[in-house]
């Protein structure tokens, strides 16, 4: 009998046996009925006790739905009496406990536990809740009590690390908020809720002790200046090395508001309006991958027959600027690609004067922070985990909406990406045990 109750519920407890009225239907529930004896030995003297009828009311015990349909346990629990002895001074009484279910709580441990790994899926906290026949602050509260599992561990830090912002909406002041992680094992060490200096000072001094602070020796960051300073303080042994990512960004970003110059300078309705909103893409391809073998029919060419590299060709025609923020563009690329500390630091030799105004800005950026990026070309460091991260967060923003508190927001995030904190990945070796689960 026991093992039809395990295997119905999912709970271990091999003193629970099905009560006279087995399982029913009631309204849109299934309705187990229980029982739970055996021996119990008292906890002063150690000596089984007696039994002493049944608790009067059975206890509810929400399970997991079988076959789709909620699924309440109905527990009539043995009440035990330990009557006063030589060992026993005081009279000792005690109501049976089930194993896979916490004392006071309504809610199986195998429900929390599926839950919880539930919110490592891009769902709402109200669609995890419906699944499982909880209401979402149900869902909530569990969520709450993982925060022992996701606070970063005081007293360590890998020895590299990077940071990058996300928007994170009305959860910071700025409306940005920052990622910590380890850029060697791409895995996610926690989330900063502001961006702010003062909030990412406090951040570190309260949640690392100094030695770990110490221990950090690359640090991997975007182009922004003003958080120099602040590295320097919290990490003096660090080198900052900068993001490949945020580097090329700049020229990209240059290229791309040159293009839409020289579009509204033809004006909406020519041809060469048109091409260069049709190509963007193609402009931004690396010109290492772009196709000048196969020739197609091109409409916004009077269906000339153009290779892709044709079409680039046509399209820097149109614009000395735009030919010149394009070679710009596709040499740091080059440059940062191939680590090639030549190539970049004879682009950032080119006169300021030469380069269109929207490019000046950039190549003062980049030379400033000249060092920080050739640095990074003897590291290696890909800075791909930390894009692929946001787009996530991206994703996780958008589905999983309705968040309360950052504290939700940030084990959601944590969950679905990896981390060190938490192995939620296979359920036979996730690391939640039942008493972190308690509601
Ligand atoms: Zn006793």
């Amino acid at each position: 009998m026991a093992n039809d109750i395990s295997f119905l519920t999912g709970i271990n407890d091999p003193n629970l046996k099905m009560d006279k009225s087995g399982v029913e239907n009631i309204g849109n529930y299934k309705v187990i009925h229980l029982v739970k004896t055996g021996t119990c030995y008292c906890p002063v003297c150690g000596r089984p006790m007696l039994k002493n009828g049944y608790r009067r009311q059975p206890v509810k015990i929400l399970a997991l739905p079988i076959a789709n349909v909620p699924t309440i346990l109905l527990i009539r629990k043995q009440k035990y009496i330990c009557k006063p002895s030589s060992q026993c001074p005081e009279t000792v009484t005690k109501i049976a406990e089930i194993n896979g279910i916490n004392h006071g709580c309504r809610i199986a441990n195998n429900v929390k536990q599926a839950i919880t790994l539930d919110l490592r899926r891009n769902e709402s906290q109200k669609d995890i809740g419906e699944q499982y026949y909880v209401s979402p602050s149900t869902v909530g509260r569990i969520i709450d009590s993982l925060e022992d599992n996701f606070t970063p561990e005081k007293s360590w830090l890998p020895n590299t690390i990077a940071f990058d912002d996300f928007k994170s909406g009305r959860f910071a002041p700025s409306g940005m908020s920052m990622i910590l992680m380890n850029p060697v094992n791409h895995r996610t060490i926690d989330i900063i809720p502001s961006r702010t200096s003062r909030a990412f000072r406090q951040y570190f001094y309260r949640h690392f002790t100094r030695r770990s602070r110490l221990s950090v020796s690359l640090v991997v960051i975007d182009l922004y200046g003003p958080y120099r300073r602040l590295i320097r303080e919290l990490f003096p042994n660090a080198r900052i090395i900068a993001d490949h990512f945020h580097v090329v960004v700049q020229a990209y970003r240059a290229l791309q508001s040159i293009r839409i110059k020289t579009m509204n300078h033809y004006g909406p309705g020519t041809h060469e309006y048109r091409a260069l909103k049709r190509f963007w893409k193609l402009l931004l391809q690396k010109l290492s991958l772009l196709d000048n073998i196969h020739y197609q029919p091109r409409r916004n060419f009077r269906g000339a027959w153009l290779t892709n590299s044709e079409v680039i060709d046509r399209l820097l025609a149109m614009s000395e600027e735009l030919r010149i923020a394009y070679n710009y563009y596709q040499t740091l690329v080059d440059a940062v690609d191939h680590e090639n500390q030549g190539e970049l630091q004879s682009l950032l030799q080119r006169k300021l004067t030469s380069l269109p105004f929207k490019l000046q800005k950039v190549q003062r950026t980049l030379r400033q922070h000249q060092n920080e990026i050739i640095r990074s070309f003897r590291h290696h460091l890909s800075n791909g985990p930390i894009e692929g991260t946001n787009n996530k967060i991206k994703v996780i923003k958008r589905t999983a909406y309705g968040f309360r508190n950052f504290f939700h927001f940030r084990v959601r995030i944590l969950m679905a990406l990896k981390n060190p904190h938490i192995m939620v990945g296979d359920p036979q070796k996730t690391k939640i045990s039942s008493s972190s689960l308690a509601a």
